[in-house]
């Protein structure tokens, strides 16, 4: 029997600080109202549409898609969430929430970020409405991705490193919640993935489903129907859950969320899916990946926005159920299929992206080769050259710009 106060199944909930629950519940009460307000929707979408770029197009791979062995029939079409302003998925859900925390007063934005891009792109998205903004980021993590916190103090953001703990993502996670509980009156924090106490799981998911919407309509122009199967890389998933809200209830759509497995399943990775248990951390019960104690474990991905020790609490659902699939995917297959995708179609994508792009072999001999196979690209691959160079020359020198773990 369900848990009536988790959203998903047997995941999901509300895992705070007393002080904190009043602003959790707060925004659980207002993130329904602004979804039904066409005056919010229409802001939301306006500036989707006039700053960020979209609607991302769908570009079909047809060289990636003869490399791969499709047959006739098949077709391999990109939802490119890569060419939106900053780069990524990312900007759709932090428009979102600045635009919920002005509906609800707040005139300060925080955010917690692992390698910077959901750091940069609330950074963006608070100078365009004026709004002050604080980050927090792991302290090993400001001295690897010295760009990204560049580009965040430029764009008028006051970057915090977090020296607790390992000094990474899961401990600037905690320290926006620190900050959260002494300033609740007047701030938001902007969670920057499907993950976090409810609503942020359902709020997030909503803010980012516009991919899924969109692709639906695309695909239908071009093919008359619906894809046969959809793919994304999954850290905390929100670029998965974004582009497979459209398609869960349509049962003919096999749905493939795909993880880090780092440096493979018995080493250090982070398939939180495949090899975690369940817990309750950063506000929600799902699942974690957790040492015999019961802490949260170091995750490692060669890509810094996979290298998570958790995951939404609707991917565990959506596995739990069998609705969707995780498989997970090494660093080195992930630089293969980089390589391929730049190669056969032009498009340098995220190193988190070439994970969704290096399970299609295994997804393909599932689906069968003459289907039609959406692939959803988070993101452009510029702020990862570094570490793929690094990762290409395995001669050269590489302690200056090794990943976050
Ligand atoms: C942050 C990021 C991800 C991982 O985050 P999700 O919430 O799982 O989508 C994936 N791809 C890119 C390009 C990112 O920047």
């Amino acid at each position: 029997m369900a848990n009536p106060s988790l959203q998903f199944g047997e995941f999901g909930g509300r895992y705070v600080a007393e002080t904190l629950m009043p602003a959790v519940e707060a925004l659980a009460e207002e993130w329904p109202k602004a979804w039904s307000d066409p005056t919010f929707t229409g802001e939301y979408t306006a500036i989707l549409r006039d700053y960020a770029g979209r609607p991302s197009t769908l570009t079909e791979a047809k060289r990636l898609a003869d490399a791969l062995g499709m047959e006739p029939g098949g077709r391999l079409l990109l939802k490119r969430e890569d060419l939106n302003h900053t780069g990524s998925h990312k900007i759709n859900n932090c428009v979102g929430q600045v635009l919920l925390a002005r509906r609800l007063g707040k005139t300060r934005i925080i955010a917690e970020t692992g390698a910077g891009q959901h750091g940069v792109a609330t950074a963006t998205v608070c100078a365009y409405f004026g709004l002050p903004c604080t980050v927090y980021m792991g302290a090993r993590d400001v001295e690897r991705q010295a760009l990204n916190v560049f580009r965040m103090q430029l764009l008028g953001a006051t970057v915090v490193p977090v020296e607790a703990g390992s000094a990474t993502l899961k401990d600037a996670i905690n320290e926006a919640l620190r900050d959260w509980v002494a300033n609740v009156d007047d701030t938001h924090y902007v969670i920057g993935s499907v993950m976090g106490p409810d609503p942020y799981p359902t709020m997030v998911r909503d803010l980012q489903r516009v991919i899924g919407d969109e692709c639906k309509t695309q695909v239908a122009a071009l093919t008359g129907g619906l894809p046969d199967a959809v793919v994304a890389c999954v850290g905390g998933g929100s670029n998965a859950m974004g582009i497979f809200a459209a398609f869960v209830p349509d049962a003919s759509v096999a749905l493939y969320g795909v993880e880090a497995a780092g440096e493979g399943l018995e080493g250090k990775h982070a398939a939180t899916m495949t090899a975690g248990k369940l817990g309750i951390y950063h506000g929600m019960r799902s699942l974690v990946l957790q040492d015999a104690g019961g802490q949260l474990q170091e995750a490692h991905s060669i890509s810094a926005g996979l290298d998570y020790p958790g995951v939404g609490p609707e991917h565990a659902h959506l596995h739990e159920t069998g609705r969707a699939k995780y498989l997970s995917v090494t660093d080195a297959q992930c630089l293969e299929s980089l390589s391929q995708l730049a190669q056969t179609e032009g498009i340098i994508a995220a190193l988190e992206t070439a994970h969704a792009f290096a399970a299609l072999p295994a997804i393909l001999d599932e689906v069968g080769r003459d289907k039609v196979v959406v692939v959803n690209v988070s993101g452009r691959g510029d702020k990862d050259m570094h570490t793929v160079m690094d990762a290409m020359k395995p001669d050269t020198d590489s302690s200056s710009t090794e990943q976050p773990s």
